[in-house]
């Protein structure tokens, strides 16, 4: 089975990567609520939802100094009133990131 190595910052990575971003990251999102409704159905094209409920969700891991730091979003789900498909909230919701970006 896969060891995972542990989670090093390396020492040339600059104070304001290793401090400022996690923290505000960590203030921005972590226990944060998205709470909107999708558009339209993806299997009927049906624009009438019902709330169904909210899930906690690891939204990152964040690498710090001191250690690994999980961090949860809740994100509400909702209901296709017509065929009963359940959908997260709008994916364009989250940011784009740098980072984000550059793996794609
Ligand atoms: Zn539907």
């Amino acid at each position: 089975m896969y060891n995972p190595k542990k989670k090093n910052l390396s020492s040339i990575v600059p104070d304001m990567l290793k401090f400022l971003m996690p923290l505000a990251i960590e203030q921005e999102y972590s226990e944060k609520h998205f709470d909107q409704k999708p558009k339209i159905c993806r299997r009927c094209k049906n624009k009438i939802f019902t709330r169904y409920d909210t899930e906690r969700r690891l939204f990152c891991i964040l690498i710090r100094p001191k250690g690994l730091k999980k961090i949860y979003v809740y994100v509400k789900r909702y209901k296709c009133k017509k065929c009963g498909l359940v959908s997260l909230f709008r994916r364009n919701i989250l940011p784009r990131l740098p980072i984000r970006k550059a793996y794609r």
